[in-house]
């Protein structure tokens, strides 16, 4: 039987899946290993413990993780593992994954994290033995926000932070409200210290998370002032935050990010669909006629706003008219970019229990390379507008596809790349770039001046 001082030795490896919110998750979960004395690897040969922080939005994300499940049954046959599911897939599916997947030790959801070490000290003891039970967390908390703990974040020019956890809205397709419970807010003192912290680490731009961000609310505190107050912070130059929901932008939001110097001109505005009766069967709660209303107001503060959406093809009974619809009003806000699905059913979901799933496949597919063409030749159009501009753009670090470029981003959200030059930029730079050639998702430039 291992000691205790042998489990505090083990090597634990994370995976994430899904959206940023679950990487600021495995951020949270890292720092709670290590307090612990856990002992964190990216190498999985090596890891004692998997550990694999998933996402139920999705059907593809699912399968990922269906996927990889199948793969450490083969290592788990061949050596000790201890295999753990966190996040949302472990919330929403429960004690059936652990039935579907005998090789899980660990089930942990989003609100339960604080109980994963002892539960990992738990199993790696009791590894080999005969009739262990898995170890399972998944209790929903009304105030659980781990605003005591600093995450273990990764070197860079970007910090994510949570402001508020859990969503309220309850959109029929989401299984959010199910995986992450009810709303709750941090105290604004205590993000204010985080993020001031981080800049003195050296990162440069923070990014203010929540499934429903601008639904923030801590005493007197809403999101526009949160916002404002972390802008000013000395030495930060950019605040970005996602993801919010178009039912919380009240003019006093729209001014503040129209018109404070530090917070990036981009907003995040899902509209999901461009027709009345599918948004109402979604639960958006707004009209199509308020969401454009919206745009306009934020256009008419600031005409440089970058709006991005996401849209969902083919959600239960969309026709093909009503799909139009979404076609035609991507068409009339020209967004710079978009993240199109297809409506994928999920347990547990309203959709699921009332609305039936019955646009085909092939169809779902359809609509959503007809978006996917049109989007393109959006973005693509708004950047050749961009082409002969000279935008301020903060240095994130190599290029993809080559260490001989830099790449970075634009305030409204932009990648640029750009070859590297004799010079002393560095990532966390600000530095001016020239746009000489664009394409559909990408500005590639040249830096102007000697700094
Ligand atoms: S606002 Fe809607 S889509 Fe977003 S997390 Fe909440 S329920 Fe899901």
């Amino acid at each position: 039987m291992k000691t205790d001082q042998d489990s505090r030795a083990q090597q634990v490896h994370i995976e994430t899946f899904g959206c940023q919110m679950n990487q600021y998750d495995s951020e949270l979960v890292r720092s709670l290993l290590k307090a612990r004395g856990f002992t964190l690897t990216e190498d999985k040969e090596q890891a004692d413990v998997i550990l694999m922080n998933t996402c139920a939005i999705r059907e593809h994300a699912h399968n990922r993780v269906y996927g990889h499940l199948a793969e450490l049954k083969a290592i788990k046959r061949q050596r000790n593992l201890v295999v753990g599911v966190l996040g949302c897939m472990a919330q929403n599916l429960k004690t059936e994954l652990i039935e579907t997947e005998p090789i899980v030790d660990i089930l942990v959801g989003p609100d339960s994290y604080r109980r994963l070490p002892d539960l990992i000290s738990k199993a790696l003891e009791s590894q080999g033995q005969d009739n262990t039970q898995p170890g399972i967390a998944v209790d929903l908390s009304e105030y659980e926000t781990y605003g005591d703990i600093m995450p273990e974040r990764a070197e860079g020019v970007n910090a994510w932070i949570a402001v508020m956890r859990g969503c309220d809205n309850f959109c029929t397709f989401c299984v959010v409200p199910y995986t992450r419970g009810r709303e709750r807010s941090r105290d604004p003192e205590g993000i204010l210290h985080e993020a001031k912290l981080l800049l003195q680490q050296g990162y440069k731009q923070i990014t203010l998370l929540g499934q429903n961000v601008n639904s923030y609310r801590f005493d007197d505190w809403d999101f526009a002032r949160l916002i404002t107050a972390v802008g000013d912070l000395a030495g930060i130059e950019r605040v970005r935050f996602t993801s919010p929901h178009p039912k919380d932008f009240p003019p006093t939001l729209l001014d503040a990010v129209a018109s404070h110097p530090k917070v990036c001109k981009h907003i995040h505005l899902p509209l999901q669909c461009g027709n009345d009766r599918i948004l109402k069967l979604m639960n958006r709660t707004y009209s199509v006629k308020e969401y454009l209303a919206l745009v306009d107001a934020i256009r008419q503060r600031r005409a440089d706003i970058a709006l991005t959406t996401d849209l969902i093809c083919g959600f239960c009974t969309e026709t093909e008219e009503e799909f139009l619809d979404t076609y035609r009003t991507v068409q009339d806000v020209g967004y710079h970019s978009a993240f199109v699905f297809k409506y994928s059913e999920r347990k547990h979901t309203i959709a699921a229990r009332k609305h039936p799933d019955n646009v085909p496949e092939r169809v779902k597919a359809d609509r959503v390379t007809r978006l996917v063409d049109l989007q393109k030749s959006i973005s693509l159009q708004k950047n050749r507008e961009l082409v002969g501009s000279t935008l301020p753009v903060l240095v994130e670090g190599d290029a993809r596809k080559s260490s001989m470029q830099w790449m970075g981003r634009t305030d409204s959200t932009l990648t640029v790349v750009w070859e590297k030059r004799a010079s002393p930029t560095r990532p966390g730079d600000l530095i001016p770039v020239h746009i000489t050639r664009v394409s559909a998702t990408t500005l590639f430039g040249e830096e102007t001046t000697p700094r």
